[in-house]
């Protein structure tokens, strides 16, 4: 038998989906569905990682996607206008240990480094609370405005499910985990220290740094449930821009 990739215990493994099945469905007709920001490529959205024990997958797992499912149709389906607020409602852990989990799962599809989640298992899995130092960040992504005949025509939303790992020699010095989860218009960026025994004053102004470097950016607390958050300064084309450069033949038709 094999170890469950979420509590290290042994047991017949089965298929956990990459992005939640219900969240592949509603997102399937996108044209870039499933990017994967390392490579810069879009991914099979489908794909299935078969190193979850049931247990874990169908109720743990399964639970977590069903909470989320709830915050997609409140929040996340919904794309962010130029200039527009929101006042965004959250649980902190819920919301932190799904995308913990999608980062995880993104590292485990893509055979990326995966140490760096290997301390928060028992916190995704819910049996520990949040020991470790973790950041949690989003910034929001709005509609590029283009000419058009049709409403439909004259915006190009920001319709992708992305995972990555942001690479960037100023981070890695001081960040393990350097993630963006984005979803839609919510660019989530989750971040944990290097130094395992950083301070909490020092970790506090290694976020403070990453935020006025990212002014765009707002820290979801976990002793928060509610955020405003405004519209960031990036379109659609300002995310997107580095990956149409690299597949331009997918979108001139060559
Ligand atoms: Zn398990």
């Amino acid at each position: 038998m094999d170890v469950c990739a979420y509590c290290d215990k042994s047991a017949d493994l089965t298929k956990e989906h990459l992005i939640p099945k219900w969240l592949y469905n509603v997102t399937k007709h996108y044209d870039w569905q499933t990017i994967d920001r390392v490579k810069n490529k879009t991914i099979d959205a489908e794909v299935m990682i078969g190193d979850v024990c049931a247990n874990c997958n169908n109720i743990i797992l399964g639970n977590l996607d069903a909470k989320a499912k709830e915050l997609f149709h409140k929040y996340f389906e919904n794309f962010i206008e130029k200039d527009h607020t929101i006042s965004f409602s959250y649980d902190f852990d819920l919301l932190t240990r799904w995308l913990l989990k999608l980062a995880f799962n993104s590292s485990r599809v893509h055979k990326s480094t995966q140490d760096y989640f290997i301390p928060y298992k028992p916190y995704i899995i819910g049996q520990s609370n949040l020991a470790l130092k973790l950041a949690l960040c989003v910034y929001l992504v709005f509609p590029t405005e283009v000419e058009g005949k049709t409403d439909a025509e004259r915006k190009i939303y920001p319709e992708a499910i992305r995972f990555a790992r942001i690479q960037h020699s100023d981070y890695e010095q001081f960040f393990d985990i350097c993630n963006l989860i984005a979803i839609n218009s919510f660019y989530f960026i989750l971040l944990s220290p290097k130094d395992k025994n950083i301070s909490a004053n020092k970790w506090n102004e290694l976020v403070e740094l990453f935020l006025i470097s990212n002014p765009s950016a707002v820290q979801l607390l976990p002793q928060n449930n509610q955020q405003i958050i405004s519209a960031s300064k990036y379109s659609t084309l300002d995310v997107m821009k580095s990956y149409l450069v690299n597949n331009k033949d997918r979108f001139t038709g060559k």
